[in-house]
């Protein structure tokens, strides 16, 4: 039998209990010897086997509970990571986070995120839509003021061009008015957008300066009166009895607000009666509130239209432009006007009957000061000769000293010119003069300092201050340091030359 192949176990029990020669000489117990042999090498094969297959559950096992705990922890870093990110949101909303546990809240709070993400996706949305309207109507503004602003100039550059040529007498008187008229146009226009911007940039200020409120609404209506005879229009002016008109305000501006509205009643009336109406509301501790009316008898406005007339480059219908002209800013810049002053623009409109813009205002009752010399004096004011005067003019800027210098040398007045504080000082130690107009802001040294230093050695010389500013308070400084007198810039020479006057001594 070939026992090297035999299982050791059953060698060893062979080996004890039976000797070769039984072996060899008995089939039948070799042939049972085999089988249990197979046996043991069978009973040994799978033994290993169940070795080895309970060795590769445990890996397996081991295996898998390793994959899960990196699961488990990858899960608590995710979570964390999310609370914290959550946190980073600033969500405020009483709920408060840092526990694994909370899944609901946190499905909660994501949720709420999820919610503003998308009201803000909607806001985002119509803030687009809005300003893709507002570019649209700029692109309008923009075609319509193109051919605003170039209207007047191609008359203006027109009319230069044929006064050249003939090179008349007669071509400058014919054309001179249209020049102006198409200037005064371009410089209204050209005004409105400047105020416009100025306003939507919050830089204007609004002045503190004594004036004669009826004699505005008088002027307004008097300067306006012309415009409104070529629709065949009157204006009319109705002020309460009671009306207290010295107050301190901003009188360009107010004149700024009046003349709009009293503007757009006459392109959008024909025909027809415009009425500035004031009434005294009360006087309360020298506040005086009174409202101011402007209402005509035009062409209304649609209901539909209401809320488009305030909003900027907007007019009530396109063929609105097409038809009355105007760039839509009008308004804009008398409701922003009127809220700078504390106060708002109203109207009541209806189609075909016509139009009542109104507001109610409270302004500060002028006790003190005398009233700036109204236009309508001014009007009718002859320019006296001044022949012989000599003025010393302290100004920095070329274009006004050119403007100064020939408006002053029609009345023969000698000026001498002083760039600065600092010259204008040393000419005046130098030479006499009858008056000193004196520019208030200029380079190396100002127009206060100046004037402090002369009224230093002379406290007669009359003193003359152009300013460009008014204020109220401002002016009060200006006085103080021994200025006699203010002219605002750009000034009237009617006014220039009634304030020169006084010291005339020819
Ligand atoms: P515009 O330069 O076009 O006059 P505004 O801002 O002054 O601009 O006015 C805006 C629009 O409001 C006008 O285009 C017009 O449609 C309407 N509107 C203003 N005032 C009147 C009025 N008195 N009567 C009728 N429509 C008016």
């Amino acid at each position: 039998m070939d026992k090297p192949n035999l299982h050791r176990h059953l060698n060893r029990q062979i080996n004890k209990f039976l000797s070769e020669i039984t072996l060899r000489n008995n089939s039948d117990l070799s042939t049972f010897i085999k089988v249990i042999n197979q046996t043991y090498l069978n009973y040994e094969k799978d033994a290993e086997l169940f070795e080895q297959a309970a060795r590769l559950n445990d890996k397996e096992y081991s295996e898998i509970n390793e994959k899960l705990k990196q699961e488990i922890s990858k899960r608590d870093l995710f979570e964390l990571k999310l609370i914290e990110a959550i946190n980073q949101l600033n969500v405020d909303d009483g709920v408060k986070l840092g526990g694994k546990d909370n899944l609901l809240d946190l499905i909660k709070i994501l949720n709420r995120e999820i919610e503003i993400k998308k009201e803000y996706q909607e806001q985002l949305n119509s803030a687009k839509i809005l300003a893709e309207k507002a570019n649209d109507a700029k692109s309008e503004f923009l075609s319509i003021m193109s051919h605003e602003i170039r209207t007047p100039l191609n008359a203006i550059i027109g009319l230069v061009y044929i006064m050249e040529k003939e090179n008349s007498l007669e071509s400058i008187h014919e054309n001179i008015e249209v020049l102006k008229h198409s200037a005064q146009n371009l410089f209204l226009l050209i005004n409105d957008i400047l105020d416009f911007n100025k306003i939507e940039a919050g830089k204007v200020d609004i002045e503190k300066i004594p004036f004669d409120f009826k004699e505005l609404i008088k002027q307004i209506a008097k300067s306006l009166q012309v415009k409104a005879s070529e629709n065949l229009n009157t204006i009319q002016v109705d002020i309460d009895a009671d009306f207290q008109p010295n107050l301190i305000s901003d009188p360009l501006r107010i004149n700024q607000i009046i003349t709009n509205l009293v503007s757009n009643a006459i392109k959008f009336t024909k025909e027809g009666i415009i009425t500035i109406t004031v009434n005294q509301i009360s006087i309360i501790n020298e506040v005086s509130t009174f409202k101011v009316e402007v209402k005509d008898t035009g062409i209304g406005i649609d209901k539909e239209n209401f809320q488009n007339i305030f909003q900027k480059f907007s007019q009530a219908e396109t063929k609105t432009y097409r038809q009355f002209g105007g760039t839509g800013l009008g308004l804009v810049i008398t409701k922003k006007l009127l809220n700078l002053l504390k106060s708002d623009i109203q109207f009541e409109s209806e189609i075909g009957i016509g139009t009542k813009f109104y507001f109610t205002i409270s302004l500060p009752i002028n006790k003190y000061f005398d009233t700036i010399v109204t236009d309508d004096l001014q009007e009718n004011y002859k320019e006296q000769d001044l022949n012989g005067m000599r003025v010393l003019l302290v100004e920095d800027n070329l274009i006004n000293i050119k403007i100064a210098q020939k408006i002053m040398s029609q009345w023969n007045v000698e000026v001498d010119l002083a760039e600065n504080g600092l010259v204008g000082v040393e000419k005046f130690n130098l030479n006499s003069y009858d008056v000193i107009l004196m520019d208030l802001s200029m380079p190396v040294m100002n127009g206060y300092e100046a004037t402090s230093i002369i009224r230093e050695k002379d406290k007669l010389i009359p003193i003359v201050a152009l300013t460009a500013s008014a204020s109220f308070g401002y002016l009060d400084r200006v006085f103080q340091i021994g200025i006699n007198e203010y002219i605002i810039k750009p000034f009237n020479p009617k006014e220039l030359n009634m304030k020169l006057r006084k010291y005339y001594k020819g």
